[in-house]
């Protein structure tokens, strides 16, 4: 029997990236052991991957950024996801870090079912995606415990890259050059004036599959 340690589930829009604006049910997962210092889903970690203290199943749906995960079983997982969100096509996994657990089974059920499926994933952990999954990298250079793994680079549908500043900038091109075909979602670290800046001057002055990726869900205050 496959189980997962979720962190909370809610049916939102995509608010990043080349998928802005679908509806989707996003399944946060528990923990991420890369710990960067800017993440914004740092109540994933408390606990630990496993969590100290769980939640009941139902809890997770009315939860909202608070600490602590319960522990679910896949195919109650998927009949949960589609029994309350029945017209929702699109599944986001994201974390924490979804690949740090065993999220094929729950790829190939979520697929049974009909579902469409993306992975938000920082692309530290080697994993095999079916074809039908559309993958995210985030990948996190220069951060400890967030070494990029090549496959997962290869792998991406869409590279969603954060921008702080021009270090960012520099620390990105050697990914570009690696991967010349892939699309690049600029993104402003935190909504920073001048990461935007950096951003827009970028996409429109370079060449390749490159978008400006707005948080927009912290625009309009939604998760
Ligand atoms: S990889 Fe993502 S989820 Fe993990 S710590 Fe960094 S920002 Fe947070």
């Amino acid at each position: 029997m496959t189980s997962y340690y979720i962190n909370e589930i809610f049916p939102s829009v995509q608010g990043e990236g080349a998928k802005t604006g679908c509806p989707a049910v996003f399944v946060r997962f528990q923990g991420c052991s890369v710990r960067c210092p800017w993440c914004d889903t740092k109540y994933t970690w408390k606990g630990g991957a496993k969590c100290a203290s769980l939640v009941p199943a139902s809890e997770i749906f009315v939860k909202d950024r608070k600490a602590g995960c319960a522990l679910i079983e896949k195919e109650a997982l998927v009949r949960d996801i589609t029994g309350r969100y029945p017209n929702i096509p699109l599944v986001i996994l994201t974390g924490g870090e979804p690949c740090e657990q065993d999220i094929g089974p729950l790829c190939e059920s979520l697929r049974a079912r009909g579902l469409d499926i993306a992975v938000e994933t920082s692309g530290h952990v080697d994993f095999d995606f079916p074809d039908y999954v559309y993958v995210v990298v985030s990948p996190k250079l220069g951060v400890p415990n967030g070494e990029l793994v090549p496959r997962m680079a290869r792998r991406a549908d869409e590279i969603k890259y954060v921008i702080g500043n021009e270090a960012d900038l520099e620390r990105m091109k050697p990914l570009r050059v690696a991967y010349p075909d892939k699309l690049f979602c600029l993104q402003p670290k935190s909504q920073d004036k001048e990461a935007t800046r950096l951003c827009f001057e970028y996409v429109i002055n370079r060449s390749g599959k490159l978008r400006l990726s707005l948080q927009t869900e912290k625009m309009i205050d939604i998760r």
